[in-house]
């Protein structure tokens, strides 16, 4: 049984970048049913298992890889967030993003128009893909959709609807801006050394 996951700092932590009544709602309401639908999924594929009757094995599965995603996808968006303390890309998460982008400047451009280009339920996430050996920036459909398989996702904004229209509407830029001030990226430099 998977369990949320404690955030690591209070709820109006992140004000006004973002504030605690959509943080509220999207930790304690939207999280917590990624984790009770994928916890439900889970029983009822040992439930076909146990009784040997796979007639919504498709269905399952669908509903394991988008509930799995989205609890995934949550843990590793409210770490990589924190209160407006400035933070840095460490030296080797640098020197890469400058190997692979150019310079921090175009990575974060990139990221930020792509971020806004995500069509209406995603993310957009900086990825380790080990099979190219370099960083790249993805969008992801839904939770689980676009990716490329064995890549390490870094850093990830949410860019479901839910996840900014309370406070910023339809100012879709205005929110990718803000986040940009509470980004963590002392978390992200520890996921990059784990790579
Ligand atoms: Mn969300």
């Amino acid at each position: 049984m998977l369990k949320k996951r404690e955030l690591k700092y209070p709820l109006d932590a992140l004000e006004p970048y973002y504030n605690k009544e959509t943080l509220d709602i999207h930790y304690n309401i939207l999280y917590q049913g990624y984790i009770d639908n994928t916890n439900k999924t889970e029983e009822k594929l040992q439930k076909a298992r146990e009784t040997n009757n796979f007639e919504n094995i498709k269905c399952l599965e669908k509903d394991l890889s988008f509930f799995g995603s989205g609890v995934i996808l949550h843990e590793l968006f409210f770490d990589n967030m924190g209160p407006a303390i400035p933070t840095s890309p460490n030296i080797e998460l640098m020197e890469q993003i400058n190997k692979d982008f150019g310079s921090y400047e175009r990575f974060k451009t990139q990221f930020t128009e792509s971020s806004k280009v995500v069509e209406a339920s995603g993310w957009n996430l900086l990825v380790w893909v080990p099979e190219f050996n370099k960083l790249e920036i993805l969008q992801c459909e839904k939770h689980q959709n676009l990716t490329l398989w064995g890549c390490k996702p870094l850093l990830v904004l949410d860019m479901w609807e839910h996840s900014y229209f309370l406070q910023y509407k339809t100012k879709r830029p205005d929110y990718i801006n803000a986040f940009w001030n509470i980004v963590n990226w002392n978390e992200v430099n520890k996921r990059y050394s784990k790579i």
